[in-house]
């Protein structure tokens, strides 16, 4: 069985280091922000070139956090992309505030920037939700078009968050994700580029202003001292054994993001002239979270892989709009056509950064074996 995630072959990799360093959190005991936790937000920091890297308990309570320090509330809009994990879209909803949803650039499969110029505008004629924010996503671990994007919410001076769930170690054009927001959010669930052994998040930003209201938030609205509450908080907080668990791992990301870059040309150069490949740029590093292919077979060459025990995956086999618990949303079938053709025929493949040459070989072989090719 070929999985799209290996953890065991990376446990067994780093093993070492991190019984050591969770020996040594179970030996002091500050199981809640103990040091480890201050030494990888500031590794994280230095990792991505921010002031401030402010864990927290998951990547969808990183974005709450962002949305949170901006006082998002209700009767305003916050802009995102119709193809995410239902977490984006989650977050601003929580917050009252009206998610409103983008189509997607039929070849990045991220926000288009003037299909969001177009929502915005669309959203101020209507008058009724103030526009506040947008929440760019990273998918598949490939950087959205920030220049663009950006130009957009300057334009109409919105907020603009990334979303670096799949991102983490993704570089766009000389910067790292988790850097190329006004505020972005990171998650370390297990299967993301850089995932602990449950689950965790990260905020960055290099406003001190967000960066203080953000930690406060994450500890129950905290004002100067531990039982002073100066705002609704939650309790964010990632355990100190995580934080144990990350700091090996973030010493091999780079390593790890490299094998994931190399696969992922293996297969586009193989792959070329039987799927839509997805888009390598000179400028953007991407963290290949998945490898995303599109065909009009897809079921076909799912079938025959699962036959032949190679994992895949449909991310995301429903568009924001059409999710049940946005219907109250008043979206139809139709109104994000790209989207809509793009999760009939999109599959993840195995990326991951310890697969053998052989086990790439066989992957390409069974696919084209799947389309007669
Ligand atoms: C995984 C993911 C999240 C949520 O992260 P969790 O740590 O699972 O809460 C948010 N956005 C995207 C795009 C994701 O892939």
């Amino acid at each position: 069985m070929i999985s799209l995630v290996d953890l065991k072959t990376q446990y067994q990799l780093l093993k070492e280091k991190i019984h050591d360093r969770m020996e040594k959190v179970l030996n002091h005991g500050q199981f809640i922000m103990g040091p480890e936790v201050l030494e990888l937000e500031q590794k994280l920091a230095a990792y991505t070139g921010v002031k401030h890297a402010i864990s927290c308990a998951s990547g969808t309570d990183a974005l709450f956090l962002a949305l949170a320090a901006y006082g998002v509330r209700g009767g305003q809009a916050v802009f995102t992309t119709d193809l995410t994990f239902v977490a984006t879209a989650e977050a601003i909803a929580r917050t009252g505030a009206r998610p409103v949803f983008v189509d997607i650039d039929p070849v990045t499969k991220n926000m288009n920037p003037q299909e969001l110029d177009r929502q915005i505008c669309r959203i101020i004629k209507e008058g009724k939700f103030e526009p506040k924010g947008i929440i760019a996503v990273n998918l598949f671990g490939l950087p959205a078009d920030y220049d663009a994007i950006r130009a957009v919410a300057e334009k109409h001076h919105l907020f603009l968050i990334e979303d670096a769930a799949q991102s983490f170690g993704a570089v766009y054009k000389g910067r790292k994700s988790g850097s190329l927001g006004d505020v972005s959010a990171t998650s370390f669930f297990p299967g993301k580029p850089l995932g602990c052994y449950g689950d965790g998040g990260a905020v960055f930003t290099s406003d001190d202003a967000l960066a203080e209201k953000i930690s406060s938030i994450r500890l129950h609205g905290q004002g100067r001292d531990k039982y002073e509450a100066v705002r609704e908080g939650l309790n964010s907080r990632l355990d100190t054994l995580q934080a144990a668990v990350l700091l090996p791992k973030l010493d091999i990301l780079c390593s790890e993001i490299e094998k994931r870059n190399q696969t992922a040309l293996l297969y586009n150069s193989a792959l070329a002239k039987v799927v839509e490949i997805p888009p390598i740029f000179s400028e953007i590093h991407c963290a290949w979270a998945q490898y995303s292919f599109c065909s009009p077979k897809r079921d076909v060459i799912r079938d025959h892989l699962i036959r032949k025990g190679i994992s895949s995956v449909v991310y995301y086999p429903i568009p924001m709009h059409l999710q049940p618990v946005f219907l109250n949303l008043g979206y139809r079938a139709g109104d994000f056509p790209v989207t809509e053709q793009t999760v009939k025929s999109i599959l993840s493949i195995p990326v991951h950064p310890y697969l053998s040459k052989e086990e790439i070989r066989f992957i390409l072989d069974e696919i084209k074996f799947a389309l007669n090719e």
